[in-house]
């Protein structure tokens, strides 16, 4: 995408060099390295995310990393430079934590996760072992998240180093997922829930439960930072495209995802408004997309929902 200014309220990476988010100010800095992200354990590793680092400061002392984790997930770093307290959303692994947590000397505060799977809870037991730290997640889900010390539940607010965070249930891929909301700071982690141009599948859920899940996402303000557990963009835009091919902002959009992964670059986080405009889940009233996949204009939301999650199933 030649535009690289910021477009419709969100930004984009200018060059490989800058990460810039909405709301009118540089925050962060990105250092690329041409090396790939290192063999851990002997694993092989495709992540197709180089090996970077990205802090961005989510209001005056909250800061956050990206990891990348396991093929395409995502881990973050909450840091509160103010007090040292250090947090990590759904560590999948202890390994690349540990790394990003060694290469700051900070301790690790907190673990908070979005849901049971193993893909968001692998690291859980060896970084509480190593740190001691608390591990935060759905009380629905105190039987599955492994070591769980503190269970919140649909509207508590718990507070991270005087940050609030709102626990958001955003059912429909588990029964117990959470989404946690920094409403100060504009960001809400939504694990498995919400990704970029998608939505998780349906595990333990139905397409009402998580059609509801959404529209608690889509309610927060438009410039809403969401950082969700895995890199699909790139793939999602395909599906997204098939079936909304004649939508300008999802074009435009695709095209900027490509260039993203095209130089190894996170997708991640995207817009509250981006989504809105280009998410095909979240337009499941668009004509386009119910003449291309014969959902009856008498269908409600959900159903829609239900069909839109079958094709992508089957694309
Ligand atoms: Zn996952």
């Amino acid at each position: 995408m030649g535009d690289t200014k910021e477009r419709s309220g969100f930004c984009v990476w200018p060059d490989a060099r800058q990460l810039c988010l909405g709301k009118g100010l540089l925050y962060g800095f990105m250092r690329l390295f041409s090396i790939p992200l290192k063999t851990l354990r002997g694993a092989s590793r495709s992540l197709r995310v180089n090996q970077f680092c990205s802090v961005v400061n989510l209001s005056s002392s909250l800061q956050i990393e990206l990891v990348p984790c396991l093929r395409d997930n995502y881990a973050y770093l909450l840091h509160d430079v103010d007090t040292g307290t250090v947090g990590v959303v759904d560590p999948s692994e202890a390994a690349p934590i540990i790394d990003a947590l060694s290469k700051k000397d900070l301790n690790l505060t907190y673990i908070m996760n979005t849901n049971h799977h193993p893909d968001h809870t692998g690291g859980n037991a060896e970084l509480k072992e190593r740190y001691g730290a608390k591990v935060i997640g759905s009380e629905i889900d105190k039987e599955r998240i492994p070591g769980i010390d503190i269970y919140l539940s649909d509207g508590d607010n718990w507070m991270f180093a005087g940050h609030e965070v709102h626990i958001l249930a955003t059912p429909g891929h588990t029964e117990g997922h959470v989404s946690f909301y920094f409403p100060g700071s504009g960001a809400i982690f939504t694990g498995d829930t919400l990704f970029s141009l998608s939505c998780g599948k349906l595990l333990e859920g139905t397409p009402k439960q998580m059609l509801s899940s959404l529209k608690r996402i889509m309610s927060l303000p438009d410039d809403t930072s969401i950082y969700c557990g895995h890199e699909y963009t790139s793939s999602n835009s395909k599906f997204a495209l098939s079936i909304e091919p004649e939508n300008k902002e999802l074009q435009s959009y695709a095209a900027h995802v490509a260039n993203l992964r095209n130089k190894g670059l996170p997708t991640i986080p995207t817009t509250v408004k981006v989504e809105k405009a280009c998410n095909p889940f979240l337009r499941t009233w668009s004509m386009e997309i119910r003449q291309k996949l014969n959902i009856a204009t008498t269908a409600d939301d959900a159903e829609a929902l239900g069909v839109i999650q079958q094709a992508k199933d089957n694309f």
